[in-house]
């Protein structure tokens, strides 16, 4: 590429043995372009700084001698800004698709479409047989483009959504132009699940009105409500010949989601969307979505309006590089042990307080019954400095996603991918204290 004239100023014998060092320390570099899956091993912290360096280098704001005259040229105010965009001032895309290549940023263009070939190797290691593309908004936004593509290949107008309660599906479902029929959920147990023959009932009562339906399906979701039944729902989308996107947000973490998903991609599945956050320890902001269809990954990122920030998606290739697969199967190890820890102490401490937890299928979330104010708890345990666990009155009919009167107030405590066995332990204490205080 370019010439280390370092000839005459240290002995030969010297010379070649430093030019073997710096091959060797640039390796990696080659390696990771012409494997282009994601490492076995992580790679270090310099070594990513050094190689997205590399990419953007390529991009023509860095062209020495460009001349730049257009109304966007990639420039920045302060070097702050060209920092906290890895060098990728350019961005990604071309206004009419995302993963376009990008005339004025070759280097941006290779960084992306490297990204692409990395996560869906990754998703490949995981055992699904999927292509798979990083998007640079979050999961609700991504979502959004999955049905704004199905409503342009299909002219689809209604979507069926089975109940759970996050607001940014159901947003998504708007802002893609949709109307949405809800299907409620059905109490089995302390379990909610939204029952297949109802979300095909609904299915033949949209078609019979004329409409054009399809279903937006919830594969990862806090107890009470259960993950809805993505192979029967999957099963009848093919028979119907409807189009099925799939709310898998944190899924890729645990192999009971995997296997799930695998079971449903055998019927109709036409995408599924994971948070990157969620899945891969970035910051917010990008999202992953994964298809057997590779064309059809395509028209969901032509959906995109206009070019994107680099970052999601530097932040997902970060990630990738620097986890390696191995990191990223023993997390997955840890977030099973985290959970049976949680199991265990979560059952001691409702043994003890007289309550109980929670009988809900997940691999992820436990609840908790608790006697008092849910919220209450939630935010003495808010205060305490712990987050993430949410209280949930048994009248608040929206987070429990039951329309009809749910038995119990209840905490969901979480052990998610990057938990540690210390915040369980700690979480359960002093969750313990706080209620013993009541
Ligand atoms: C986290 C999560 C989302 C998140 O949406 P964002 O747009 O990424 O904030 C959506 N649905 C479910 C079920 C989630 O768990």
């Amino acid at each position: 590429m370019f010439k280390m004239n370092i000839t005459g100023m240290i002995p030969k014998n010297m010379e070649n043995r430093g030019l073997m060092i710096l091959r060797d320390n640039f390796g990696y570099i080659e390696e990771i372009l012409n494997h282009r899956k994601i490492p076995k091993k992580g790679i270090s912290d310099d070594k990513i700084k050094m190689f997205l360096k590399f990419l953007s280098l390529m991009d023509t704001d860095k062209d020495p001698k460009v001349i730049r005259i257009g109304e966007r040229e990639g420039r920045f105010a302060s070097k702050v800004q060209e920092e906290l965009v890895s060098g990728f001032c350019h961005g990604v895309g071309r206004s009419g698709n995302l993963i376009d290549p990008q005339p004025k940023a070759p280097g941006a263009s290779v960084m992306y479409s490297l990204t692409n070939n990395l996560l869906t190797s990754f998703l490949n290691g995981l055992g699904l047989k999927v292509y798979s593309i990083a998007v640079p908004v979050a999961t609700g936004m991504s979502l959004s483009l999955c049905l704004n593509a199905i409503r342009k290949k299909y002219q689809s107008n209604v979507v069926i959504y089975p109940y759970a309660a996050h607001k940014s599906p159901i947003k998504a479902i708007s802002f893609s132009g949709f109307k949405m029929r809800l299907i409620e959920t059905t109490l089995y147990g302390d379990a909610l699940k939204v029952d297949v023959r109802d979300i095909e009932d609904a299915l033949i009562h949209e078609i019979e009105c004329k409409n054009n339906p399809c279903i937006l399906s919830t594969l990862t979701f806090f107890p009470p409500r259960e993950s809805d039944d993505i192979e029967r729902i999957a099963k009848i989308c093919k028979e119907y010949n409807v189009p099925h996107i799939i709310n898998g947000a944190y899924a890729l973490q645990n192999k009971y989601y995997i296997n799930k998903l695998n079971r449903a991609f055998k019927y109709r599945v036409d995408a599924v969307v994971s948070s990157s956050d969620k899945t891969l320890l970035t910051p917010i902001g990008g999202s992953i979505i994964y298809s057997k269809d590779k064309e059809f990954l395509r028209e969901i990122s032509l959906s995109y309006p206009g070019r994107a920030c680099a970052t999601p998606i530097v932040n997902i290739l970060i990630s990738l590089l620097s986890l390696g697969m191995d990191k990223y199967l023993k997390l997955m190890d840890q977030q099973i042990e985290c959970r049976n820890l949680l199991d265990e102490l979560l059952n001691n401490l409702a043994e003890k307080i007289g309550c109980k937890v929670l009988k809900v299928n997940n691999p992820i979330s436990l609840s908790i019954t608790i006697n008092s104010d849910p919220v209450k708890i939630a935010g003495k345990l808010y205060s305490l400095r712990i987050t993430g666990p949410r209280g949930v009155r048994s009248s608040d009919k929206f987070a429990t996603c039951y329309l009809g009167g749910y038995p119990y107030n209840y905490i969901v405590i979480n052990a998610a991918i990057g938990v540690k066995r210390k915040d369980i332990i700690d979480t359960i204490k002093k969750l313990e204290n706080v209620l013993l205080d009541c």
